[in-house]
């Protein structure tokens, strides 16, 4: 699809999109929804200054974690959410940046005293993939049970599996929504959207430019949308075997930080917050580089992503 073919696209499926924001819970807050990014950096491989994918969105105290990057656990801590408020935990895709830390995080949440059921959504293999870390961690969830009193885990977490677009779920706090974006060759990847009572917030996953993506976020508040300055992917890959197929791939699947600002002009945001950032940390790629790709298309309010930002 061209660029052209793209925007007529997400004009044209725009629309029907804002009956999404009508009829969202009611806040019980005063203090209202927070989004806290917790992981900027784009890509399996850790870093020194920024950590693997994750936000969270606090609303009414729950906390509705999205993707479970390496570290996530410990970033929540740092952002001062307890872990014993998680009550969702929404995977985009089964890359190891997104997901490495999903049983992990819940792990560490029982340990910290979670009692309450914990729901969580994402493409399959998800139900099997809770089942496998369970039975991984059963020495230590028995010991912990039998040692220090604990409820079982087990039964506390209710994984459900997605393979379509459209309504995810609602409770008293939040309305969930998915659209399959674009990211061969994991499929389905989702993107997110929550609508809460006093915001709108769309988390993109990772994708290639997504005209799902534009109709699923028209409109919203906040799009937090993965980001790559294309020029800087040449030097991230100098020094690997693969550097070839590596960069085919990055390109390949993900978006530019001048891409991401044409999704969020198509769909009308008000804020757009650049995330997983391809490449994480190379000094010649200053918040001004990111800001100016994104500036040529997008005339909103633009943030690029930091660890621990609230947003
Ligand atoms: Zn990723
Ligand atoms: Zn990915």
């Amino acid at each position: 699809m061209d660029r052209r073919t793209f925007l007529a696209t997400a004009t044209a499926l725009a629309p029907g999109l804002r009956a999404v924001a009508h009829g969202a819970p009611q806040p019980a807050s005063r203090a209202g929804t927070r989004l806290i990014l917790l992981g900027t950096a784009g890509g399996p491989r850790p870093r020194a200054t920024r950590g693997s994918p994750a936000q969270v969105i606090i609303a009414n105290e729950a906390a509705y974690v999205v993707d479970c990057g390496n570290g996530v656990a410990r970033q929540l801590v740092a952002a001062g959410v307890p872990l014993r408020s998680i009550r969702g935990v929404f995977v985009t895709h089964h890359h190891s940046d997104h997901n490495a830390d999903y049983g992990t995080l819940l792990l560490l949440a029982w340990t910290a005293g979670l009692a309450t059921p914990v729901h969580t959504w994402g493409p399959p293999p998800l139900k099997r993939n809770t089942e496998t870390f369970f039975e991984m961690s059963a020495t230590d969830i028995d010991a912990r049970m039998r040692d220090e009193g604990r409820p079982d885990l087990r039964p506390l977490v209710c994984p459900h599996e997605l393979n379509s677009a459209g309504h995810v779920v609602e409770d008293a706090n939040l309305r969930v929504t998915a659209t399959i974006v674009d990211h061969p060759p994991m499929k389905p990847a989702f993107a997110y959207r929550f609508d809460v009572a006093d915001r709108s917030i769309v988390i993109s996953g990772d994708t290639r430019p997504s005209d799902a993506l534009v109709a699923l976020a028209r409109g919203a508040d906040v799009l937090v949308h993965e980001a790559l300055i294309a020029a800087a992917v040449d030097r991230l890959v100098a020094n690997v075997p693969n550097a070839s197929d590596l960069k085919r791939s990055i390109l390949s699947h993900h978006t530019t930080a001048e891409e991401a600002g044409r999704v969020a002009q198509a769909a009308a945001v008000g804020t757009l917050v650049l995330s997983h950032l391809i490449p994480a940390e190379d000094p010649s790629v200053t918040e001004e580089v990111w800001l100016e790709a994104t500036r040529r298309h997008f005339h909103g309010r633009m943030i690029v992503g930091r660890d621990l930002l609230e947003v």
